[in-house]
Order: C-alpha cells, then sequence, then structure tokens
C-alpha cells in the first residue's frame, strides 16, 4: 500500500486510485498538435507505480521516448459524487508536486490506432509525487510558479493559473463520473516544454508554496 506523506504533518493517508487529467494547458495542447479540449481528458494510473522525491525513475527497454511532465497533484479527503465547485473545493485538502511520465512514442503509436494510452501512461516508477502539504494550512494564490529542470537546465516554466480547468472544475468533474475516495490522487496536467528524458539525468521539479522532487532517470 502507498501512502502519501506531508510536510506539514505527521498524518500519513492511504492512496487510493490516481486520476489524470489529460492536455490541462493550452499551450502543451498545442504543441503536441492536440485541440484544446472542450472537457476534461481523464485516465488512470495505478497505485502500485508511484514514487517519491529522491526515488529512481526506471526508463523501461521498450520505449525510446520517455517524456517529463510536472504537475499540481490534489490529494481527496472525503467521499463525493456529484459533487458543486464548493463541495469539490472542500474534498480538496492537500496539494503536491508531481511527475506525470509518459512514453510519448508508445502514446502516440496508440493514438494513431484508437487504442487506449495506459501502457503509455502505467509502467512501474511512471508516477511521482512529493510530500504534500495540506490545504488548511496554507493559502495558495492560485498563481503559483511551476517548473521542472533537466540536468539544471530549465525545460517546463508556466504559473497554475494557465491551467484550462481548475482544481475544482477538475474534481467537480470527474466527481460526476466516478466517486471520489478519501486518499485518491488527482494530477491535473503539466504545461508546455514536456521532452524527452535519458538514463542518467536529473530532474528537478517546483512549484512555488507546495514543494520540490529531486529524481534520477535510471
Ligand atoms: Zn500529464
Amino acid at each position: 500500500m502507498k501512502t502519501v506523506k506531508f510536510s506539514n504533518s505527521d498524518e500519513k493517508l492511504n492512496v487510493g486510485k490516481i486520476v489524470c487529467v489529460g492536455r490541462n494547458y493550452a499551450a502543451h495542447a498545442e504543441e503536441l498538435g492536440n485541440e484544446v479540449p472542450e472537457f476534461p481528458i481523464i485516465f488512470l494510473k495505478p497505485p502500485s507505480i508511484l514514487i517519491y522525491d529522491n526515488d529512481n525513475i526506471v526508463h523501461p527497454d521498450y520505449s525510446d521516448e520517455m517524456h517529463h511532465e510536472v504537475e499540481l497533484v490534489l490529494l481527496i479527503g472525503a467521499k463525493i459524487k456529484n459533487a458543486s465547485l464548493e463541495e469539490a473545493e472542500r474534498a480538496i485538502i492537500g496539494y503536491g508536486v508531481g511527475l506525470d511520465m509518459t512514453l510519448r512514442d508508445l502514446q502516440s503509436e496508440f493514438k494513431k490506432k484508437g487504442h487506449p494510452w495506459t501502457l503509455a501512461k502505467c509502467f512501474d516508477t511512471g508516477a511521482v509525487v512529493s510530500e504534500f502539504i495540506l490545504k488548511k494550512k496554507i493559502s495558495l494564490t492560485g498563481n503559483e510558479n511551476i517548473k521542472l529542470s533537466i540536468n539544471g537546465s530549465l525545460r517546463q516554466n508556466s504559473s497554475l493559473k494557465m491551467m484550462i480547468f481548475s482544481p475544482t472544475e477538475v474534481v467537480k468533474y470527474i466527481s460526476e463520473r466516478m466517486t471520489l475516495e478519501k486518499g485518491d490522487l488527482i494530477f491535473t496536467g503539466t504545461p508546455s516544454g514536456v521532452g524527452k528524458v535519458e538514463r542518467g539525468d536529473i530532474i528537478d521539479a517546483e512549484i512555488e508554496n507546495i514543494g520540490t522532487l529531486k529524481n534520477k532517470i535510471v
């Protein structure tokens, strides 16, 4: 069982399901040649693939193009279904920094064939989270800088305000399709600047006021 750890509390929480949003920043949708979506694009990652700050990300040998995607991750603290915006906002109890590692070559092939993306997104060590910060102990501006560097060179650099669907809208929408429960994590999509990583690379990711991640590709 994977757990969520907090930077500002000794509490621990078991991780439930991991729900991810695709194409939630217009500039990222454009860089991959995709339309800006009318509704959030949703996919899942299994909690068993989750790793943490300082763990190694293992590059699968069946892919030649693993990409980094830095994302704001929401921690759900209550069971909700068909939530209103207010209920969705209340259900978000914490924030973390995440990496949605993606096998872009497999994903492009699956998209072309109309197959599910599952195996481009689900592989051991393919999801990373930082320690979480409890929402009741901080106040976010919604304007926080989100960035990622590879070996010290900046690759992704944006602001949380550039999201197409806000965290609350994302949670409301997902809860209309599946019940969300305490311990579920929501990856809210990545800004532009995604790109390939190689074995030996060091990823540094940070969201202002929330946290940092450092992971090596092996
Ligand atoms: Zn993503």
